[in-house]
């Protein structure tokens, strides 16, 4: 996080656009804004993005996720919003830490300054000073890029966000008229009768321009595209042209947004707006894998287990979508079933079974811990492929101290601290951490990878660098008693244990990072991708026995 407080040199010359949201929450304004940003980026502009949290948590380490979604790792460690995620997936960049701008971080700051002293004789206000530290965030977040799309979290009128809109329109006032844009992203619900509804938004944009903000385009959500009359009463209402009022319909796969957004030229009005059209590649020469990615007809299905303790999409989301990216490349749909590892009735345990893999995911604390260490023992017993991440992989190495080495009551330090075999054990530099917040073993670091090995074969590389995020790590007293049951430790930090695999096993790989966090669509993580290729590989050979 930079913590020098810089001028801005408005000679950087970028084009910032900001996108607000009205009437309720999760209208899936990132997505709209990421899917405009991948379109600006096939036209050849470089394009980031910062995502507004206007809560007081300094970031989203400490957040549990059924309120927010998962906690989503940067690499260099910053935990933030999920919607990071679907920036880096849509956009193909690697962001970092200070593009997660929160109340408590700008707050924070400007307290440090005037306990420092930095303010001395000043009243410190939330104008300006606030505000100030929110719009040198946002100009060091954009500076090299051509493009900085900027979402506000929450929605137009929550007390929260009022510090931030105003920033946006000092903003504004400062710069160029063709450097800003404002895009108003708002829902517009059907009556009863079947007719769109527009006094939600002239209510929200009512909102904006009270606090002097006037939308230069509004995009509407909506379960179909706008009809005409629709689109002509908001520009009406609104003070738009009717061009600037852009249809949001509800798409089946959230990586078609860019296809939608294309389709109804959103992308062409925001360039010509910004005055980037001149610039922009031809339309002929603009880059077009992402629609060949996402347009690919599939040939199989397959069903993963996914074994967690949230019945919540969005808790494990870039996993959800680390598998998609692994469809896209093995032309596959990829079906995700739930299965409750802290109530495993029938039909969870029934999914568990019929499922062609599993994953145990990350997680903290000891709620489902059972239900994990049962699902890898299912998978480790029946010959299922399985992807055991971060506290997956720490329970994959539970369930082999105790089914397999013997150790009966094995656990791990943090479900039971007075077991007798901690076989995963807290990082000897988390003995004096005494703060919650930003203090794990957090971002990328590198692993080295043993030749031969699945682990080897799935990277295709002797080393690898993928993001973390824990406080337990396997406890190195155990390892010659794990090694002799059977477990290959196949990647190393040092001495830390970050791989395992079961040679005796058709796909049996652990990891104590969490590979899902750089996974692209055509780019598909690693991990991912041999899971869903072994249990394709599995289907064949079962087929070719059939045949044969
Ligand atoms: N709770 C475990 C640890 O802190 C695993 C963390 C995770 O899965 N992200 O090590």
């Amino acid at each position: 996080m930079p913590t020098e407080f810089t001028d801005y040199d408005p000679s950087l010359g970028n084009k910032f656009v900001f996108v607000t949201g009205g009437v309720m929450s999760g209208l899936g304004k990132g997505i709209t804004a990421a899917s405009t940003g991948r379109l600006l980026a096939d036209a050849g502009f470089d394009v980031t993005a910062v995502k507004i949290d206007p809560y007081l948590n300094v970031d989203a380490g400490t957040m549990n996720p059924y309120q927010h979604g998962e906690v989503y790792v940067l690499k260099d460690g910053g935990e933030v919003d999920l919607d990071l995620g679907s920036y880096e997936r849509f956009l193909d960049i690697d962001m970092t830490f200070d593009h997660n701008v929160t109340t408590g971080k700008a707050y924070r700051h400007v307290i440090e300054r005037e306990r420092a002293g930095d303010y001395l004789g000043d009243t410190v206000q939330i104008i300006p000073h606030v505000t100030d530290d929110i719009k040198r965030r946002i100009r060091e977040a954009a500076e090299g890029h051509d493009v900085c799309l900027v979402e506000v979290g929450g929605t137009v009128g929550d007390i929260e966000g009022m510090p931030y809109l105003e920033a946006l329109r000092q903003f504004a006032h400062e710069e160029a008229d063709e450097d800003i844009l404002f895009a108003h992203v708002t829902l517009v619900p059907y009556s009863k009768n079947g007719e769109q509804k527009t006094k939600p938004t002239q209510h929200s944009v009512k909102e904006l321009r009270s606090i002097g903000l006037q939308p230069d385009i509004v995009i509407g959500r909506c379960a179909d595209r706008l009809e005409p009359r629709t689109r002509e009463k908001i520009a009406l209402f609104c003070d738009v042209p009717v061009e600037a009022v852009f249809s949001n319909p509800d798409v089946e796969d959230i990586y078609r947004v860019p296809l939608m957004v294309e389709d109804e030229g959103l992308d062409e009005y925001v360039m010509a707006e910004l005055d980037l059209a001149s610039r922009a590649l031809p339309a002929d020469d603009r880059a077009d894998g992402w629609r060949e990615i996402v347009t690919r007809e599939t040939t199989a299905t397959v069903e993963v287990a996914l074994v967690g303790k949230y019945a919540l999409e969005d808790a494990y989301l870039s996993i959800h979508e680390a598998l998609k990216h692994a469809g896209f490349e093995t032309n596959t749909d990829v079906e995700v079933l739930w299965v409750d590892a802290d109530e495993m009735d029938d039909a969870h345990a029934d999914r568990l079974r019929r499922a062609d893999g599993v994953i145990v995911p990350g997680g903290f604390g000891a709620r489902g811990a059972r239900g994990k260490i049962d699902a890898v023992e299912y998978a480790r017993e029946y010959d299922v492929p399985f992807l055991g991440l971060c506290l997956g992989f720490q329970m994959a190495v539970v369930e082999v101290a105790r089914n397999v080495c013997g150790l009966e009551d094995a656990h791990s330090a943090e479900m039971q601290a007075d077991t007798p075999h901690p076989v995963i054990d807290i990082l000897p530099e988390q003995y004096e951490v005494e703060e919650m917040g930003g203090t794990m073993r957090l971002g990328a670091h590198e692993t080295a990878i043993e030749a031969g090995t699945l682990a080897n074969d799935v990277y295709g590389d002797t080393a690898c660098t993928e993001r973390h995020r824990h406080r337990y790590e396997v406890n190195p007293e155990y390892l010659d008693r794990l090694e002799a049951a059977g477990l290959v430790f196949s990647g190393r930090a040092d001495n830390r244990m970050e791989i395992l695999e079961l040679p005796d096993h058709p796909f049996f790989l652990g990891t104590q990072f969490h590979p899902e966090f750089r996974s692209r669509p055509g780019r598909a993580s690693p991990p991912f991708l041999a899971l869903v290729e072994s249990v394709l590989a599995e289907r064949a050979a079962d087929t070719g026995e059939v045949t044969a």
